[in-house]
């Protein structure tokens, strides 16, 4: 199948089509991933749970494709739900924060951690990292298709903002190792201020000729 649009645009309408979860049933790293691997013709496009056979009826439209039931390989599809943390029960290990996808809960180290209802996808990756299970899922009433898409924006934005801050700690992080490792090597500038003296301190190399050429007539002149 060939497109009369460019393959970032194919990309982005495929992904406006995914509901955004970031859950990675798909078996990809999210939902922007799993739809540039549809672009590119890698992937089937029934591989989403949470989108359902709608999402696949619209992916199919948009590719002039055959239709395909879910794979339930990756999963089935569910009734929306939001995750709920017991509070009473929590101990602020903080594992939960690292795990969501669009940074949806709030909470500090040894602190009580609350789920942002309307900023949580459902996408369930919380649950396996918190190591006394208090956090549950609860189905919430299935919105309208405008408040659906609201949701699906603002958790792409969210997913996005994340991944760029991880990108920009990762590189504030090896920058300051990199200032720690240099600071650590203090003969490692001292020898080359050093050096820089002493290149300071070499002459200038037509200086030395002129002045032995100088030495040289001096000398000539003396014994003539
Ligand atoms: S919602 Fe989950 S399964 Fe569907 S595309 Fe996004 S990450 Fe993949
Ligand atoms: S709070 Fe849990 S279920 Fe909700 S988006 Fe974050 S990781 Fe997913
Ligand atoms: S993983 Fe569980 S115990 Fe740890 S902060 Fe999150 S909710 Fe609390």
């Amino acid at each position: 199948m060939t497109f009369n649009i460019g393959i970032d645009s194919l990309i982005a309408r495929i992904d406006a089509i995914l509901p955004q979860t970031q859950c990675r049933q798909c078996g990809y790293e999210g939902c922007k991933p799993y739809a540039e691997a549809i672009a590119a013709g890698e992937a089937d496009i029934n591989l989403c749970p949470p989108g359902g056979d709608v999402g696949i009826h619209a992916l199919a439209d948009l590719l002039a494709a055959e239709y395909k039931p879910l794979n339930t390989e990756h999963g089935e599809y569910k009734p929306r739900a939001i995750a709920l943390i017991d509070e009473a029960t929590c101990i602020g290990c903080t594992l939960c924060i690292n795990a969501c996808p669009v940074d949806a809960i709030l909470g500090a180290t040894k602190h009580m951690h609350t789920v942002i209802a309307s900023e949580c996808t459902g996408c369930e990756l919380c649950l396996s990292p918190c190591p006394v299970d208090c956090i549950s899922m609860e189905t919430i009433v299935e919105v309208s298709d405008t408040l659906k898409k609201e949701a699906a924006d603002l958790a792409r934005e969210r997913y996005n903002f994340k991944l760029a801050r991880i990108e920009r700690e990762k590189s504030e992080r090896t920058q300051k190792y990199a200032e720690r490792t240099q600071a650590k090597r203090p003969e490692t500038n001292t020898s080359s201020v050093i050096g820089n003296e002493l290149n300071n301190k070499i002459p200038d190399k037509k200086a030395v000729i002129a002045a032995a050429i100088a030495r040289a007539k001096a000398q000539k002149t003396a014994t003539a």
